[in-house]
């Protein structure tokens, strides 16, 4: 096997367990998990997370149609919802063929539902707009909604009904509890199983921790919240994302580096070009003095990144030498960090990275 890959996500599945317990201690009653795979899984790649989940998770959440075929194709048989449904017949066809379940959310959808045959029964997880305002049936449709899926013999009961917050991140915005007071009132005495939490709500918010709990970010070991790292919520990072030192310079003083010379030598000192680049997901948009992280130590990013590889400041490394191992992000370097030197979030950094990552799945 060829071990000298350019960049390599070491997928940690024991800290993925670890993380998915932690979220499930923070609710006392029974918990479901509804776990999210969607955007392949934060990028730590849907079919490894959704194999290493089988036995822990209850179901996978995806955003379109497109990433549950991708799932089942893999031979993933546990059920699938797909976060935005479908959009006509054809792709209802195909969730009743591969037994996908679909939120709905719109009155198009249930009437196309309406029409459409199926050859079993569907699973439906109705959406409801508790001031989101992204997906949803509003408040005042809920009702009618609930009542047609209700008296529709296709769809399997009881069935789900969910809602998502908009600033569950935020702990003093009072938004949050009136979505839940919200949601509370117009599911009232309806037979339905509930979903409302998301990461940052298992964190923030216990209120809304009942029926099925939707991590995504937290159960990858990250913090939802840009004030605090996974690590200090009691997270263990699950992907650790490494690349090669690929040759090491001598410059003087004055000598710059990289595209556009935006970065110049106050001295004569080394750099380190690294293997890794905005061609691999490492966002170009990431900043003189992000950490990187060489034999342990805490080195800076500096100069343009490029397409293959980035340049660091080998200062505080005297050691780092041609094929040593720089940690992007991971574990020692929270991505949390790296995230704020982008001007970013970490669930984009995640989505960012590209096709031509390796990965390796550790049990
Ligand atoms: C992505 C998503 C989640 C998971 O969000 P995290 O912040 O990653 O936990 C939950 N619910 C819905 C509807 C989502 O789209």
């Amino acid at each position: 096997m060829n071990t000298n890959h350019n960049v390599t996500a070491h997928i940690d599945l024991n800290a993925l367990h670890f993380n998915l317990n932690v979220i499930k201690g923070r609710q006392k009653r029974p918990t479901k998990i509804l776990a999210m795979v969607k955007g392949n899984a934060y990028g730590h790649g849907s079919i490894g997370i959704a194999k290493a989940l089988e036995n822990e998770a209850d179901l996978f959440g995806v955003a379109c149609l497109d990433e549950a075929l991708r799932l089942r194709e893999a031979g993933i048989d546990k059920e699938l919802v797909v976060l935005m449904g479908f959009f006509d017949a054809e792709d209802l066809k195909a969730m009743d063929q591969y037994h996908i379940s679909t939120v709905i959310h719109n009155q198009r959808q249930l009437d196309i539902l309406e029409k459409t045959k199926l050859q079993n029964p569907l699973s439906v997880w109705l959406k409801v707009d508790t001031g989101m305002h992204r997906l949803g049936f509003p408040l005042p449709a809920v009702r009618a909604a609930y009542d047609q899926l209700q008296q529709n013999p296709k769809v399997i009961k009881p069935f789900k009904m969910m809602t998502h917050f908009s600033d569950a991140d935020n702990p003093s915005c009072p938004k949050t509890k009136l979505q839940i007071e919200r949601f509370l009132e117009v599911t009232k005495g309806l037979e339905a199983e509930v979903s409302l939490a998301n990461s940052s709500a298992i964190i923030n918010w216990p209120d809304a921790l009942m029926g099925y709990l939707r991590p995504g970010i937290s159960m990858y070991g990250v913090s939802p919240m840009e004030s605090k790292t996974g690590l200090e919520l009691g997270l263990k990072p699950v992907m650790t994302l490494t690349a090669r030192i690929v040759t090491v310079h001598n410059l003087a003083k004055g000598e710059t580096v990289g595209y556009g010379s935006t970065w110049a030598c106050p001295e004569p000192m080394r750099v380190g070009i690294v293997s890794a680049g905005y061609g691999d997901g490492y966002a170009r948009l990431t900043k003189t003095g992000a950490p990187v992280l060489i034999n342990d130590v805490k080195c800076q990013l500096i100069g343009r990144v490029a397409m293959d590889m980035i340049t660091v400041d080998l200062r505080n490394c005297p050691s780092a030498q041609i094929g040593d191992k720089a940690i992007l992000w991971g574990q020692g370097l929270p991505i949390e960090e790296v995230a704020l030197h982008t001007g970013t979030v970490p669930y984009e950094l995640f989505c960012r990275l590209t096709s031509r990552i390796h990965y390796e799945y550790h049990p």
